[in-house]
C-alpha cells in the first residue's frame, strides 16, 4: 500500500478535496469510523467532479462499471507506488537498491479500498444496490487482475496482510573467519 504518514500536527483540519489530498488518507487504514465516513464523503465528491469534468458528460445514473475502470485508471497518475516491468532488474523485489524508470501507480490496496467506500456511498446517495456501478464485476476483475500483477512486479504478497519479519542480518559464508592475519576477501 501507498502507507504515506500523516503528522499528527496536520492531522486533524484537512479539509481539502483535490486528488493529491486523497492519496495519503486512503492509504491509511484508520479503524476510527468518523475517518472513514470522511475519507468516504472525499472520495464520493472526488468521483463526483470526475463526473462533472468527463467528455462526454457522464451523470451518475448512466455510470457503469467500464467507466469506474476509467476512473481508477486516471488515478493511477497520481500513484505513488513503483510497479516495475518485466523487464526490470528489480522486477519481484519489494525493495530495490536503486531507482529505476517503471512507472508509479496506485497501490492495489488503496484502489481496493477506495472502491469499498465509493460503492457504500453509491448507495448511501439513493443509489440502487443492483446499478451499483462499484460492484460490477469488470471492477472485480480488475481489482484482481491488478493485485496480482503488483504482487508479482513488487514481490510482495496482497492475500495476508501481516507484516513480515525484517530480514535476518547478512553473514558471511562459515568457511569466512575474520582475524587480523586473514585476508578472506582474496581467497
Ligand atoms: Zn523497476
Amino acid at each position: 500500500m501507498d502507507i504515506i504518514p500523516t503528522p499528527e500536527s496536520s492531522d486533524s483540519s484537512q479539509n481539502a478535496t483535490n486528488l493529491m489530498d486523497m492519496v495519503p488518507a486512503a492509504a491509511a487504514s484508520s479503524s476510527v469510523p468518523s475517518r472513514y465516513e470522511s475519507q468516504k464523503r472525499r472520495d464520493w465528491n472526488t468521483f463526483g467532479q470526475y463526473l462533472r469534468n468527463h467528455r462526454p458528460p457522464l451523470s451518475l445514473s448512466r455510470c457503469s462499471g467500464a467507466h469506474v475502470l476509467e476512473f481508477l485508471r486516471y488515478l493511477d497518475q497520481f500513484g505513488k507506488t513503483k510497479v516495475h516491468t518485466q523487464m526490470c532488474p528489480f522486477y519481484g523485489h519489494p525493495n530495490p537498491p536503486a531507482p529505476c524508470p517503471c512507472p508509479l501507480r496506485q497501490a492495489w490496496g488503496s484502489l481496493d479500498a477506495l472502491i469499498g467506500r465509493l460503492r457504500a456511498a453509491f448507495e448511501e446517495n439513493g443509489g440502487k444496490p443492483e446499478a451499483n456501478p462499484f460492484g460490477a464485476r469488470a471492477v472485480r476483475l480488475y481489482l484482481r487482475e491488478v493485485r496480482e500483477l503488483q504482487s508479482k512486479a513488487r514481490g510482495i504478497s496482497y492475500e495476508k496482510k501481516r507484516k513480515r519479519p525484517p530480514p535476518p542480518p547478512p553473514q558471511l559464508p562459515s568457511h569466512v573467519q575474520l582475524g587480523d592475519d586473514h585476508k578472506p576477501f582474496l581467497g
